[in-house]
């Protein structure tokens, strides 16, 4: 495990409010019993966050509606980020592509308050910890699509911002998998494509999203695929997905300890991880919900180094993937390469 702390590591799946450590989740507790003048009222909600333990996709997204009753400030948005950037930096990552659905809450904020938070706690960040972050504004395929359009042009006004310019890479499609049908979030995925924004879309989470897979990835919008469960025809499913996923070389981010977690792959052997690394398809170890999942992305790394054998040459390797997995321009993913290549140097 130390060793793979040591690793320069690039995160790419990490959901905001899925991160939080839990000191911060008792930092919010004690914030919001402050708030509302009772210590006893929040016991039920302390026990349904402790983390760990093995739940099922729909118990963690009652989890995350705690989470977010918990986060219904600027202020705890802002203390969030703050936290879980400095918590993947102090675990070695140099690179966070951090996603999170801007929420609107009645009399407390805006979308654009919210992401405006975001944004402002990352370029804080960044100056004092030694890691680049950049954003995916996430799409919760639970709220509906007139609040996904609502998302992204929001996310437009950040292509050209003063300020904030370059720091908004991308679009991620997220939310409760059994929750209304990708194939209805098309238009937004062209339209968002059409601005220049890269997709991450959660695909082939669970068995029954395998029509709406079909029709996002032959529609040709995907940059990036979030967990691909169900992907592989040996569960009986998406051979021609396969191909294409290979000849267009789109990375699958991998989601170990989540996908164990949530049952959706019956054990760390089982998971999807060692077809594609066979096939020497890109990969992109990441953590999803470092909180909820109580995991850390060095964890991860070495969970998937143990589980399947991997030489210290297969783990840089995927280091390096990750690397070219990243939104970012070219310009950037060069630096990012090679202080990735020169810390690699340092460990052998
Ligand atoms: P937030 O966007 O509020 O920062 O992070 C929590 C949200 O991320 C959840 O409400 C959900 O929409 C999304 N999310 C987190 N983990 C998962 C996951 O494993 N699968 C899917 N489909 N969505 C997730």
């Amino acid at each position: 495990l130390t060793y793979c702390r040591n690793l320069p590591k690039v995160e790419l799946h990490a959901h905001l409010t899925g991160s939080l450590s839990d000191d911060t989740v008792l930092q919010l507790l004690e914030a919001k019993e402050k708030e509302l003048g009772s210590k006893n009222s929040l016991c039920s909600a302390k026990i349904t966050i402790s983390k760990g333990h093995q739940r099922s996709l729909d118990e963690c997204f009652r989890v995350f509606e705690l989470l977010h009753s918990l986060t219904d400030s600027l202020e705890a948005i802002r203390k969030i980020t703050q936290n879980v950037i400095q918590e993947f930096a102090e675990d070695g990552v140099r690179y966070l592509e951090l996603r999170t659905t801007p929420k609107n809450i009645l009399g407390k904020m805006t979308k654009k308050e919210y992401v405006d938070t975001v944004l402002e706690a990352m370029i804080n960040e960044m100056k004092t910890c030694r890691i680049m972050v950049r954003l995916l504004v996430s799409v919760d395929r639970g709220r509906g699509v007139e609040d996904a359009w609502s998302t992204l042009s929001l996310a437009k006004q950040y292509l050209d911002h003063d300020v904030f310019k370059g720091l908004l890479v991308g679009i991620d499609v997220s939310g409760n998998p059994n929750k209304g049908n990708l194939a209805d979030y098309i238009p937004i995925l062209k339209e968002a494509k059409k601005c220049g924004f890269k997709l991450a879309v959660h695909l082939a989470e669970v068995k029954s999203c395998v029509e709406e897979t079909d029709a996002v990835l032959q529609n040709g919008l995907v940059d990036r695929i979030g967990h691909g469960t169900y992907l592989l025809d040996n569960n009986g499913y998406g051979i021609n997905n396969q191909d294409m996923i290979l000849k267009h070389h789109i990375p699958i981010e991998i989601c170990l300890s989540s996908n164990v977690k949530t049952e959706s792959v019956s054990s760390f052997e089982d998971h999807h991880f060692p077809v594609w690394h066979a096939l020497k398809h890109p990969l992109a170890v990441s953590t999803d919900d470092k909180g909820v999942f109580s995991t850390t992305l060095s964890n991860e790394y070495y969970i998937c180094a143990k589980t399947f054998n991997l030489s210290e040459k297969d783990i840089h390797e995927l280091c390096l993937h990750a690397v070219e997995a990243t939104f970012l321009p070219s310009s950037d993913k060069d630096i990012l390469r090679q202080m990735v290549k020169d810390d690699l140097s340092k460990l052998m």
